[in-house]
């Protein structure tokens, strides 16, 4: 039983840093005219009603995408991001993209996206969204799993984003467990793997872990928006990139400043970026 529902954190200060983070990964892979695939192994509902009794509950996304909505001084490369979310709100900030959504409204024809997600009412939310997008596959299964049947990628060109909730602290291990067998099958994919900043052993052994992944290249990013607290809470989130484009760590240095003054919830908020090649 699956009890993680993202409408709670839909928009929030971990939604801005992933998101954008795929948006400049999916440009990078539309420069050329070859199709790709977007893998998405934990898709979630695909948009979320800021409204929503879920999002009101928390109202996460005033400490998220909020704080950057309609400002006059962002710089350029935090644009497609914010344009992103703006193809979904002509007027007032009301719905929140999750990565289905931003992918499917940035892929071109030719390319492709294969969606795997568990819950039931995420999995119908996503089949009514994308019913008449043929290029769009809602796979209902376990994202660790599905992985092995749709890698490699027909095109051998793709992004595969990993985004699981990390309730089950058994989540860390799957994910290490399931790139090993990723980048035998496909070894020069894109891969986004987010994880939250918490006071756990578990997920600060994490980091080690995914950089000590079979990949030359990765850029382990991480933005926190508060000091760490005593007890459990998320004080931030990173994003570990395997085979990042080679624009990115530079796209990312440009803009994590503006982030970190925008989304600080104290003095103590923060970005790093360390790399393959600076570690
Ligand atoms: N990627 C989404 C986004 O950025 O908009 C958010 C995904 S949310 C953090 C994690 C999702 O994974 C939840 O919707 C949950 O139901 C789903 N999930 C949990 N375990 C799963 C598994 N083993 N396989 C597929 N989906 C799973």
């Amino acid at each position: 039983m699956l009890s993680y529902r993202h409408g709670y954190h839909a928009g929030n200060h971990a939604d801005v840093l992933k998101h954008w983070v795929q948006v400049l990964c999916l440009q990078y892979l539309k420069q050329k005219d070859k199709p790709f695939y977007y893998v998405d192994s934990h898709a979630g509902g695909g948009l979320y009603d800021l409204k929503s009794q879920f999002a009101q509950k928390t109202n996460e996304a005033a400490e998220g995408i909020t704080c950057l909505w309609q400002q006059s001084d962002q710089p350029d490369v935090l644009a497609d991001y914010i344009d992103a979310v703006a193809q979904f709100n002509p007027h007032k900030l009301k719905n929140y993209p999750g990565s289905p959504a931003i992918a499917a409204n940035l892929l071109r024809e030719g390319d492709r996206l294969r969606l795997v997600e568990m819950h039931s009412a995420e999995i119908s939310a996503l089949q009514k969204q994308f019913a008449k997008d043929r290029r769009v596959k809602v796979i209902d299964g376990d994202g660790f799993q599905e992985l092995k049947a749709l890698l490699p990628p027909p095109t051998r060109r793709g992004l595969v984003l990993m985004d699981p909730p990390y309730e089950m602290k058994a989540d860390y291990q799957r994910v290490i467990g399931a790139m090993k067998e990723n980048l035998k099958r496909f070894a020069n994919g894109i891969y986004l793997i987010w994880y939250p900043l918490i006071n756990s052993v578990a997920a600060q052994r994490y980091s080690d872990q995914l950089r000590k992944l079979p990949c030359d290249k990765w850029l382990d990013v991480q933005l926190s928006v508060a000091r760490p607290p005593q007890g459990h809470g998320m004080y931030g989130s990173g994003i570990f990139v395997v085979n990042p484009p080679w624009v990115l760590e530079e796209q990312l240095h440009s803009g994590l400043d503006y982030l970190v003054k925008k989304l600080a919830q104290d003095e103590a908020a923060e970005s790093r970026i360390l790399s393959s090649e600076n570690h």
